[in-house]
């Protein structure tokens, strides 16, 4: 392993998915074991499913594991509800070392039906982590077991961290959906209607989606996982429709309902003006209703009238400055390249810990030439490109705010974490919003810019 700069991997080992556009024909290499050694960005195969289905509020969320993997509670992560709040609490069996020895199951029998008897819930997850698939405790028996007692669904979480990467926890939680899909009653659901997947209502998102959806006329069957509730799931089978947001997250569960009810499904982004009106219209042009495309173009035309004239003065301000994007699923990245081209900025880096092939062909295809895309990244490498493209803003995640703050470098939080609605019209304009005032913060006089062009002069 050789340590190089400026136009050469930090880590020669992951040359392949590292593509500077222009520079050679398209090849990228990607959903593949991380670099040992190289600290990725990515998170586990547990965490990945714990995102997906932790913002199902009525439902009990426990991590059978060490006290360590119950880390990502909803302090961290916060998805809104407008009902319970039950995913607001996070619960262990927190093994110990008698635990390992002696195998757990019992102790998660304990803990099962004490946390149903005290808080009632609709239904249970049940999350696998790296020891609990090392010694063998066998959870879909235990579950099976406390479900028949309880009568409430009760459902194994397949997700041992060490068995692949993030995208195999969204398989898991998918696989775990899955069982409740189809045990509810469908009766009364509108043939105007669809289940809204992959949105985790962070400050509240899905609530303007909905809302959207409701001024076009469309019934919303479930929200999978935002603001999600365990009945509505077990009748999302009769929607006439799924949208899905990210594609990573819930298109293994979109697919797999495609094939048992024949739900068809539509790839949709709610982040930036271009992708956010398409996705409306897109829905609108698989209902067939000219009514409700009228509706949909009269949403959007109003919608516009508001945002555009706002978002003049951030345009001014921020033209020709430079953005890093580095996010979870490459579907995202989609949207923030056609949003800072709105705001007339310049991306200079794009990368994901999930893109898959087609996601990076699209990146290749939507963006500049001289633009970095990078796959599965970790903190050296992308401090490297930071410094090396001097870059004005960073759009990351928790793990990517520190690299920015210590290279003197904006940051937008774009991921679970954030408390800003970005998505809709009104979400771009907040994010312009946050863009500008980072950018041009007058923080960075007293913390000046860590750049490779900084360094030589
Ligand atoms: S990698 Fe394993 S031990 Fe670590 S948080 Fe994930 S499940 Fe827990």
């Amino acid at each position: 392993m050789r340590i190089k700069t400026m136009s050469e991997p930090v880590f020669s080992e992951r040359a392949g998915q590292i593509h500077r556009k222009g520079e050679a024909p398209f090849a990228m290499e990607c959903n593949k074991d991380s670099l040992a050694g190289a600290v990725s960005q990515r998170a586990c195969v547990f965490c990945g499913s714990r995102v997906v289905l932790y913002p199902i509020a009525d439902a009990l969320h426990l991590v059978h594991g060490p006290i360590g993997c119950a880390a990502y509670t909803w302090d961290i992560r916060g998805a809104l509800s407008s009902g319970p709040e039950l995913h607001r609490l996070s619960f262990s069996t927190d093994l110990q070392e008698m635990d390992v020895i002696f195998g757990a199951e019992t102790k998660l029998y304990r803990a099962l039906t004490e946390l149903i008897d005290r808080h009632h819930p609709k239904a249970a997850f049940v999350y696998s982590t790296c020891i609990v698939g090392i010694i063998g405790d066998d959870l879909e028996a235990v579950c099976r077991k406390v479900s028949d007692e309880k009568g409430i669904p009760v459902l194994p979480v397949q997700s041992e961290g060490f068995k692949g990467n993030k995208r195999a926890g969204y398989n898991a939680a998918c696989q775990a959906m899955f069982r409740l899909v189809g045990t509810g009653d469908t009766s009364g659901i509108s043939k105007k209607s669809l289940n809204i997947l992959g949105d985790f209502n962070l400050a509240g998102e899905i609530w303007i989606i909905r809302d959207y959806f409701k001024r076009m006329g469309i019934e919303v069957v479930a929200n999978i996982t935002g603001d999600g509730r365990v009945d509505d799931i077990r009748r999302a089978h009769g929607a006439a429709l799924n949208v899905v947001q990210c594609s990573g997250a819930t298109m293994d569960l979109a697919k797999m309902m495609e094939e048992k009810y024949g739900t068809a499904h539509l790839r949709v982004s709610y982040f930036g003006v271009e992708d956010m009106a398409e996705s409306l219209y897109a829905v609108a042009r698989f209902f067939n209703d000219p009514e409700m495309m009228e509706r949909t173009r009269e949403l959007v035309r109003e919608e516009l009238s508001v945002l555009y004239p706002r978002l003049r003065e951030f345009q001014q301000a921020l033209a020709g400055k430079k953005a890093a994007i580095y996010v979870g699923g490459a579907f995202k990245a989609f949207s923030l390249v056609k949003a800072f081209r709105l705001l007339g900025m310049q991306v200079v880096l794009v990368g994901s810990q999930t893109g898959t092939q087609e996601d990076y062909q699209e990146l290749h295809d939507i963006t500049d030439d001289g633009t970095i895309i990078v796959d599965d990244s970790n903190p050296l490498e992308l401090s490297s490109f930071l410094k090396e493209q001097d870059v004005d803003i960073f759009v990351g995640g928790v793990k990517e705010r520190p690299i920015a703050f210590k290279l003197g470098v904006g940051f937008c939080d774009h991921n679970h974490e954030r408390k800003e609605a970005l998505e809709g019209f009104v979400g771009m304009l907040n994010f312009a919003q946050e863009v500008y005032n980072t950018v041009m913060s007058p923080v960075w006089r007293f913390v000046p810019r860590k750049s490779e062009a900084g360094a030589k002069g």
